[in-house]
């Protein structure tokens, strides 16, 4: 998502950084350059010109054009713009002090509606909550089959209501979570395939008679311009507290998921990014700004390290600080890595990442860690704890038992060096970090 977005975005300033002096000329052309990357990926017109006037002015004043660094500025001024348009800070689900809290979902067909009440689910028990689903979809075939299916998956139980009325369903789930002690409701409802008078009635039946705490628009990535309408429908007859973007995963070219925030008002509250129930995400402007302007998201790295980082991991970095860095170490690194969704997965949150990725048309050799793997199996249990008495004759025994070559062989030695030598240097911090303290 967003790729050639951020590619044409990069493109400019990368034209802009080889400039030094900036002119009038330049920003303004910039600036035509940036309106037609929007255009191009589908965001709407009207917030297109919006953005590209708020822009150029800012980027037009003396501070900027006569800096030391003027096209650094512009580009810190896009960003700014660009998180300003995403909606600033993140933005949490409120919840009441009612019990069961009641959140609705709203949406077109086939927008993600149905698993995304799956993942919310997923979420809120993750955080200690116990959710009831409720299936109050009874138009699309197999609906409340798919979503009996998928709360399964997760432990969540739904309410179905066979056969009774979607305002009676949800009103029916809100008693069953009081009876079962649930202490939040999501409605799944029902969508159409386009805006259609039936299903927005039913929509606010279903609002009016369960009070819901939040109302939440579950809004596809793949809408382009046509967002404006449906959105604005939806914002008019049953009004809505954020929106949840689906398939942001996708390669759609995410005009809709630029412009939701400015055309609706609302706050963009999770992100999904595939099909799976722990795919949805709370939703951060500067991190997805600076994602889209290549600028990585370190913050999203650290945080997916320390959910891939389980009791274990943490027990074994302690004992690589006190003991240093083996081979068996490496090994569980590697697995790690593999854990955060491998190196690309990696490579496309870090600055510059993700036009790396796309200079190598999206492939990266991930068969290097199969061989690492192979090296370090092929090493005694004492190398791979002491790997400093690997010598040449060793180097070329395990080449041989990995098949391999020594040269493979002296590069992950070089690596475990490396990270050895990072690892010592750590303890050393870590050390003085503790006598700092014992001597206050
Ligand atoms: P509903 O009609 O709005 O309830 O839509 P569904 O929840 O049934 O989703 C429609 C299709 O989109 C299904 O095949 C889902 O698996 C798929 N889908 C939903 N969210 C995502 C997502 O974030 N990423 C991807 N790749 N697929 C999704």
């Amino acid at each position: 998502m967003f790729e050639s977005l951020s590619d044409r975005l990069n493109n400019t300033f990368d034209r802009l950084r080889g400039k030094g002096k900036l002119t009038e000329a330049d920003i303004t052309s910039a600036m035509r350059d940036i309106r037609m990357a929007l255009l191009e990926a589908d965001v709407n017109f009207k917030v297109v010109k919006d953005f590209v006037a708020k822009t150029k002015e800012r980027c037009m004043t003396a501070d900027v054009m006569e800096s030391l660094t003027p096209a650094q500025n512009v580009v810190k001024i896009v960003l700014d713009e660009l998180t300003e348009l995403l909606g600033t800070t993140e933005s949490k689900l409120v919840f009441s002090n009612r019990i069961p809290n009641v959140i609705m979902l709203v949406g077109l067909q086939g927008s993600g509606k149905t698993t995304a009440a799956v993942k919310l689910a997923y979420l809120l028990k993750k955080q200690g909550r116990s959710p009831l689903l409720a299936a109050c979809d009874v138009y699309r075939p197999a609906a409340a089959d798919q979503l009996a299916t998928l709360g399964g998956e997760i432990g969540v139980p739904v309410f179905r209501g066979d056969g009774a009325h979607p305002v009676q369903i949800a009103q029916d789930a809100v008693r069953e979570a009081i009876d079962k002690l649930r202490d939040v409701v999501i409605v799944d409802t029902a969508g159409r395939l386009q805006i259609d008078e039936q299903m927005m009635q039913e929509a606010v039946d279903i609002k009016r008679a369960v009070k819901p705490d939040q109302v939440l628009m579950v809004v596809d990535a793949m809408t382009g311009q046509d967002i404006v309408n449906v959105v604005s429908t939806f914002a008019e007859r049953t009004d809505f507290d954020g929106v949840i973007i689906s398939k942001l995963d996708g390669d759609a070219r995410g005009g809709g998921a630029l412009s939701v925030r400015a055309v609706t008002g609302k706050p963009i509250k999770f992100v999904s990014m595939g099909e799976k129930p722990d795919s949805l995400e709370p939703f951060y402007p500067d991190r997805m700004a600076k994602r889209i302007l290549g600028m990585g998201d370190v913050i999203g790295i650290i945080e997916k390290a320390q959910e891939a980082a389980d009791a274990e991991t943490v027990a074994s970095a302690e004992r690589m600080l006190r003991e240093g860095f083996t081979m068996n170490d490496m090994l569980e690194q590697m697995k790690a890595v593999k854990k955060m969704g491998g190196m690309k997965g990696i490579l496309g949150m870090l600055p510059g990442g993700q036009k790396l990725l796309n200079q190598m048309g999206g492939n990266l050799d991930e068969s290097v860690f199969a061989k690492n793997e192979a090296m370090i199996m092929s090493m005694t249990a004492e190398e791979r704890m002491r790997p400093s008495i690997i010598n040449g004759q060793r180097r070329a025994r395990i080449a041989r038992g990995s098949g391999t070559t020594p040269a493979d062989v002296n590069q992950l030695m070089k690596q475990w060096g490396e990270m050895n030598k990072m690892m010592s240097r750590m303890r050393t911090m870590a050390q003085q970090a503790g006598a700092g303290k014992k001597g206050k």
